[in-house]
């Protein structure tokens, strides 16, 4: 047996591909125990992320059945941190640590530390994606070679999102080609592939952007203010009220306008004038939210203005308007990122301070 105690595999394996399944099976000749973390698990489906930890965790429990009840593959989910690689790599750091020690307890290690495994970081240093593989620098590197270095996931959901989908079974693990073939015939499966047409159309239709846009953090009394989306992308999805910059506005008054449009936003006296909800701006809280990936229709830059309305026993009315299903009020308590739509569960924890 190898002397590298555990090993460690982040991706988002969506889906899981032979690419995965090679490096995974190679590492375990290498490793005692590998642990393969399973990245973007905390956020809603979109057609780049189509499929839940759970569903992904299944996938590989049915590539790797003996090895996972053995104890010898190890699965965990790891939520995005789009805003503070830091967070993410606490959160990785945390994981890792949590299992090896548990691991420690159970076989007589009862004193040791982390620091007394031998731990590498399993990748294949296929792409930029793979950047996070640097972050790392205390756990040692193993590198797997692959004989699959042109298949990719994001080729598997071109093909899979399509006008006629297709699986293609030759880059997948039969159980993995199996699953999507049922996958597609659900509801989930029309929603998402009528959302990558959408995606695909936009950029002939707008462009690639750069866009500017303004988003409303608006809280009040332990609640934040959210709209539901009504159409493509993120149909059915919580949002933030905000739209894109009109030429000739100020980006802040783009985001009291559509509050005001998305919203009807009112104190029981009638709808609130921009310039009084311009006064409940926080200034100093305005943030740029910028991630390359944000958004799946393009170059999307938004700005984010936090409203901090009175604290009161009975909140501010509000109605669904414009190209809003319904906006409402919801406890923070109540909201987990999956139910959000793009980043707008990151900007809330960055803004709300969650
Ligand atoms: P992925 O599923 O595309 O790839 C996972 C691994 O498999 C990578 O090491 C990749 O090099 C390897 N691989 C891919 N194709 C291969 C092939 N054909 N043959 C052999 N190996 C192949 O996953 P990913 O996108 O790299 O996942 C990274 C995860 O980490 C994501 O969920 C991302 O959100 C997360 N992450 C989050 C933060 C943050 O939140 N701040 C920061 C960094 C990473």
């Amino acid at each position: 047996m190898s002397t590298i105690d555990f090993g460690v595999f982040i991706g988002r394996f969506q889906p899981l591909h032979l690419g995965h399944e090679h490096v995974i099976s190679h590492a375990l000749e290498r490793v005692n125990r590998l642990i393969v973390l399973i990245g973007s698990a905390n956020i809603a489906r979109d057609p780049r992320n189509p499929f839940t930890y759970a569903e992904r965790e299944a996938m590989l429990r049915r590539a790797f059945r003996h090895e996972m009840a053995e104890g010898r593959l190890i699965v965990a989910p790891l939520d995005d941190h789009l805003y503070s690689d830091t967070a993410w790599v606490a959160q990785v750091q945390r994981v890792v640590r949590g299992i090896v020690l548990d691991h420690g307890n159970h076989h007589g290690f009862q004193n040791h530390g982390i620091s007394d495994f031998r731990v590498a970081l399993t990748g294949y240093g296929k792409d930029a994606s793979s950047y996070y593989l640097k972050l790392f620098p205390e756990w040692e590197n193993l590198q797997i070679d692959s004989q699959y270095g042109t298949f990719s996931s994001s080729h598997v959901r071109r093909r899979y999102f399509q006008r006629i989908p297709e699986v293609p079974a030759t880059i997948l693990p039969a159980s993995v080609a199996q699953f999507m073939q049922e996958f597609m015939l659900g509801d989930v499966f029309r929603r998402l592939l009528e959302e990558a047409e959408y995606l695909e159309a936009y950029p002939a239709q707008w462009g690639k952007g750069p866009f500017v846009t303004a988003d409303a953090v608006v809280v009040q009394s332990g609640h934040i203010l959210l709209v539901e989306r009504g159409g493509h992308p993120g149909k059915g999805l919580l949002a933030l009220p905000g739209g894109f910059v009109a030429a000739d506005e100020r980006i802040r008054d783009a985001a009291i306008r559509e509050l005001r449009e998305e919203t009807a936003i009112s104190d029981g006296k009638g709808q609130i004038p921009p310039a009084m909800l311009a006064s409940f701006i926080e200034d100093a809280r305005t943030r740029v939210f910028d991630a390359p990936t944000r958004s799946l229709r393009g170059r999307i830059i938004t700005h984010a203005f936090l409203f901090r309305l009175p604290e009161r026993r009975k909140l501010f009315s509000v109605k669904g308007g414009d190209d809003a299903a319904h906006a409402r009020w919801y406890r923070f308590g109540d909201l987990s990122p999956d139910m959000l739509f793009e980043d707008h569960w990151a900007i809330i924890e960055a803004m709300a301070d969650l």
